[in-house]
């Protein structure tokens, strides 16, 4: 199964990305996270990212597709890519090449107020990078480290965020319905229903076939 998920930055792909990861047995790919791990280990490559990340940007697309392409497995959930045309093109040779299509494409539908609530309240495990939301008392509940915010979580860099995935993320919408993969799923409930949401339009799918 492969699968990529659409949204704008604090729709729950990461949430979400996980549990279908855990599900089906996929290998669960972050850009962010992976990003993230590149800057904080002051490679060449974080090196290169960090500036765009800081300002709320998109890292360069050869960048990135040079990062996903050395990684994928064959049976995946991908989170935070494809960003861009340019990106989602080079996604479609890399599987061309080989020869595994993309089995569907979900984006989660959640509007820019609630996105803004959303991203300037919640807080993330600085060790393990888990998201919770607004008032979480304590320490991460899956490993114990601290909670804190996210350095991009702040009320310019998300509006810069947004403005981002409105002009470059949001038209991917039309280029995966032109080839019959997107399905849309409402991201505002309870992580739970979204959850089941995407497991019944996968498995219904993968009983048809
Ligand atoms: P995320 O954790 O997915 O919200 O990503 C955090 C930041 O990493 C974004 O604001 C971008 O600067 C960068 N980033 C993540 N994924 C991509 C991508 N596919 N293309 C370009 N930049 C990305």
């Amino acid at each position: 199964m492969r699968i990529v998920l659409l949204g704008p930055p604090g729709s729950g792909k990461g949430t979400q990305a996980v549990r279908l990861a855990e599900h089906y047995k996929l290998q669960h790919v972050s850009t962010g996270d992976i990003l993230r791990d590149e800057v904080s280990r002051q490679t060449e490559l974080g090196k290169k990212a960090k500036k765009f990340m800081d300002q709320g940007e998109l890292v360069p697309d050869q960048l990135v597709v040079d990062m996903i392409a050395s990684r994928l497995k064959d049976a995946f959930v991908l989170d935070g890519f494809p960003r861009s045309l340019p990106q989602a093109e080079s996604l479609d040779a890399l599987l061309k090449e080989k020869n595994v299509p993309l089995s569907a494409v979900f984006n989660l539908d959640v509007s820019e107020e609630e996105i803004v609530r959303r991203l300037t309240k919640r807080l993330v495990c600085l060790d393990c990078k888990a998201v919770f939301p607004a008032g979480t008392q304590g320490t991460c509940l899956k490993c114990g480290g601290s909670l804190g915010k996210r350095g991009d979580d702040k009320p310019e860099t998300i509006r810069e965020r947004l403005r981002v995935y409105r002009q470059k993320t949001k038209p991917l919408e039309d280029y995966y319905r032109r080839q019959g993969l997107l399905r849309q799923i409402p991201g505002l409930g309870a992580p739970d229903e979204i959850f089941k949401l995407l497991t019944q339009q996968l498995d219904s799918a993968k009983s048809k076939n």
